[in-house]
């Protein structure tokens, strides 16, 4: 199995769809988000600053993201390939990332763009909870996505919580930097050759999806 890229506005399911390829695949899944936010536990005054950041939804400067990523990927269970989850945001961050890949000789892997309309990632946004413990997510306002009892994790029964910066400002910060940063990737990644769309409205869906990708290298783009 390959490495996974997704490009993808906030809260269109890469969460969701890179815990499933988890199980299915057992493949690491490593999210940026989470990499920075276990960074940052201190008081000193770059993990404040990189909080103040992320609470406003802008992006982290791209030497702290590399090197934590670079420190993650060396750990053995990245050699037969990882999921990336919020990793490349923009292009520099896509050159450095193909500079290490050569250094570190990983494969290039598969760059997979979910297609989600942008009012759908608001409701999914305004809607989501997550599980501090184990990770598993789940959101209020769409059907088939409720935690079984309210407020507690189905798989392992912790209290769930509800990210701070998933509200309606701070989403609105993060699309347009998503439209600034990352949208750009797609053609970066056509001239590469290893993009596949996938619509990603219906979360059961887009998971067939990607499997028929990762196993059968089909193209829905
Ligand atoms: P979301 O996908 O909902 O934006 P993430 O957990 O991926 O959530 O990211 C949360 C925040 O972490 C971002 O708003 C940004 O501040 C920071 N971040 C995550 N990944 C990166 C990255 N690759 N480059 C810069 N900042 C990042």
């Amino acid at each position: 199995m390959k490495s996974i890229i997704f490009i993808a506005p906030p809260a269109a399911g890469k969460g969701t769809q890179s815990k499933m390829i988890e199980e299915k695949y057992h493949l690491p899944h490593i999210s940026t988000g989470d990499l920075l936010r276990n960074a940052i536990k201190g008081n000193s005054p770059i993990d404040l600053k990189i909080k103040e950041l992320m609470e406003s939804g802008s992006l982290i400067p791209d030497d702290i993201v590399l090197e934590l990523l670079h420190e993650r990927l060396m750990n053995d269970d990245c050699k037969n390939g990882y999921i990336l989850d919020g990793f490349p945001r923009n292009v520099s961050q896509a050159d450095a990332y193909e500079a290490m890949l050569e250094n570190m000789k990983l494969d290039h892997g598969v760059v997979i763009y979910l297609d989600v309309p942008k009012e759908l990632c608001k409701k999914r946004i305004l809607g989501r909870k997550s599980c501090p413990k184990c990770g598993a997510i789940y959101n209020d306002l769409i059907a088939g996505m409720e935690s079984k009892v309210e407020n507690v994790c189905d798989k392992c029964g912790s209290n769930l919580t509800v990210r701070s910066d998933d509200n309606e400002q701070t989403f609105e910060t993060r699309y347009q930097a998503y439209l600034d940063n990352t949208l750009p990737l797609l053609d970066y990644y056509k001239k590469h050759g290893n993009l596949y769309r996938v619509d990603s409205t219906d979360a059961t869906k887009t998971f067939k999806t990607i499997v028929e990708v990762l196993e059968r290298g089909i193209s829905h783009d």
